[in-house]
């Protein structure tokens, strides 16, 4: 039987504004516990909530980014629940008149493919505090710094059909919140959620199959995997005759599963009912329009430009555009070494496995921009090869200066001169008979291939130095002087 995955996310993004959603406390991460929660965001009897006018407009500013609808008119509701991580026993939050509309957004797969996924809304609403389990034994402690940190949370349309396709769209949010600079997307310190709705159905069905929703999930890896063996666990029991439980889980990364936590709750549960202590949000269209013009260059845009200023193909833009300082460093090595290619492919390749292996971010690279110019310069003039210049930009990466420095210091100037490459070409053929015996009696279609030995040896006499092009010209031209 052929399955279909059919996955809805909902992520919550924190805003990087200074202070909380309705209070003047501050937001800032990392604070002793407890020390940024004020009487507001505890909802003391006798205090009201004010709303902060950025988290409005970093809201609309993510809507216009996903070309959705503005609602002029936004409302707060009380959402109530009791969670010892929540000491106003609700939440406020937007359900009817949220202050974002549907939209739809293109993301990027990695077999080259596009998408659009449709955005169903996106609202406004507070953090909760957060309990912390493992300083305390056989306790929990509560550190409400986190409540009242404003979120908005993002619920797209059950449009995604694999994994993959999951991640494309997260990382596509990701890349559009920081570029915004509404939040620092940073999953690790939980600034970027999501949980993944989950069903499966028989490829052809109409009708959605029942979902679970998985919650916990805080890397882009854990997304696939989550949504992965969740998949095939709901494949595992229709295949066996069972039906799935529309139901919350939580996904394990240390055991790679995922566990039932509680019977998906609906929203009658909650009672939700509109604030009374907030009024409406009206906007008005300048305010949107003043929004929209302000909007700073967005990944889609600036990937279409790197593909007609730079002449990049369309993958290396949109790799380059994921993250907005990526695309800087990209344009900062062009502007200094004019070679958009090869930064492209010294920046996706070399670079990319580096930071990788280090585990980095390119703000954090240990070769900047400018060195990464130099080098390639040195490429592009003949100075080296493409082969030396790997070494180069190990030694860029150890510490050891710019690229002219370690050229220089390490004497690794590509040989171009006629006579010393002349010299080794004649030495290598002079102790190769052999080689030279098989060339001289092999098919004239079959000689080009023959030359690689030749070649090999001559590289490896000059330790890698001597230029390539220089070493195929004169080689040839004194094989066939043999013949
Ligand atoms: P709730 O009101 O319980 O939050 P919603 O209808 O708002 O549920 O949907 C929440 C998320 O679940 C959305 O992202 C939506 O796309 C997704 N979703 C809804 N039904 C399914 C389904 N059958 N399979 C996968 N995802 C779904
Ligand atoms: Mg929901």
């Amino acid at each position: 039987m052929e399955w279909e995955i059919v996955i809805g996310l909902e992520v919550h993004v924190q805003l990087s504004t200074e202070s909380k959603l309705f209070s003047g406390a501050s937001t800032r991460f990392g604070a002793a516990p407890n020390t940024q929660a004020c009487a507001v965001d505890l909802a003391m009897p006798g205090t009201l909530p004010v709303p902060n006018e950025q988290a409005f407009r970093y809201a609309i500013m993510f809507g216009l980014a996903m070309n959705a609808e503005i609602s002029k008119r936004s409302v707060f509701e009380r959402k109530n629940y009791f969670y010892p991580d929540l000491p106003k026993g609700y939440q406020t939050t937007q359900l009817e008149q949220p202050i974002v509309g549907a939209g739809e957004v293109e993301i990027h797969l990695e077999d080259g493919g596009s998408k659009k996924v449709r955005l169903h809304h996106a609202h406004l609403e507070e953090d909760a505090g957060k309990s912390l389990h493992e300083d305390f034994h056989g306790m929990s402690g509560i550190d409400l710094n986190r409540a009242g940190t404003p979120l908005i949370e993002i619920v797209s349309e059950p449009d995604m059909r694999s994994a993959a396709e999951a991640v494309a769209y997260l990382r596509k949010i990701h890349s559009i919140v920081t570029y915004l600079g509404i939040s620092d997307g940073d999953m690790s310190q939980g600034s970027l959620r999501c949980d993944a709705n989950v069903s499966v159905r028989l490829k052809g069905e109409e009708k959605l199959g029942t979902r679970t929703e998985l919650k916990n999930i805080n890397s882009f890896r854990f997304v696939e995997r989550a949504i992965k063996v969740e998949a095939e666990r709901q494949i595992d029991i229709l295949e066996d005759g069972g039906s799935i439980e529309q139901e919350t889980r939580l996904y394990d990364a240390d055991k790679n599963e995922t566990r039932s936590m509680r019977s998906k709750e609906v929203a009658n549960d909650y009672r939700y009912f509109p604030c009374p202590d907030l009024l409406p949000v009206v906007l008005t269209e300048e305010y949107i329009e003043q929004l929209r013009k302000e909007l700073p260059e967005l990944p889609d845009t600036k990937a279409e430009r790197f593909q007609s200023e730079f002449n990049l193909s369309a993958y290396d833009a949109d790799q380059l555009t994921q993250d907005r300082d990526s695309a800087e460093y990209f344009e900062t090595v062009c502007k200094s070494c004019g070679e958009p290619k090869l930064a492209a492919n010294w920046i996706t390749g070399e670079l990319a496995a580096l930071l990788n292996r280090k585990e980095i971010s390119i703000a954090e690279s240990p070769v900047s921009a400018t060195q990464l110019a130099g080098l390639i310069t040195r490429i592009k003039d003949n100075t080296i090869s493409s082969k030396i210049a790997k070494q180069v930009f190990e030694a860029i990466c150890e510490g050891e200066g710019s690229a002219d420095d370690i050229i220089e210091k390490r004497g690794l100037k590509q040989v171009s001169d006629t006579g010393a490459i002349e010299k080794m070409v004649d030495e290598v053929i002079a102790a190769s008979d052999a080689q030279v015996d098989n060339y001289r009696r092999a098919d004239e279609s079959k000689r080009p291939k023959m030359m690689g030995y030749f070649v090999g040896q001559i590289m490896k006499a000059s330790k890698g130095q001597a230029n390539p092009q220089m070493i195929n010209k004169i080689l040839k031209e004194k094989l066939d002087t043999l013949l």
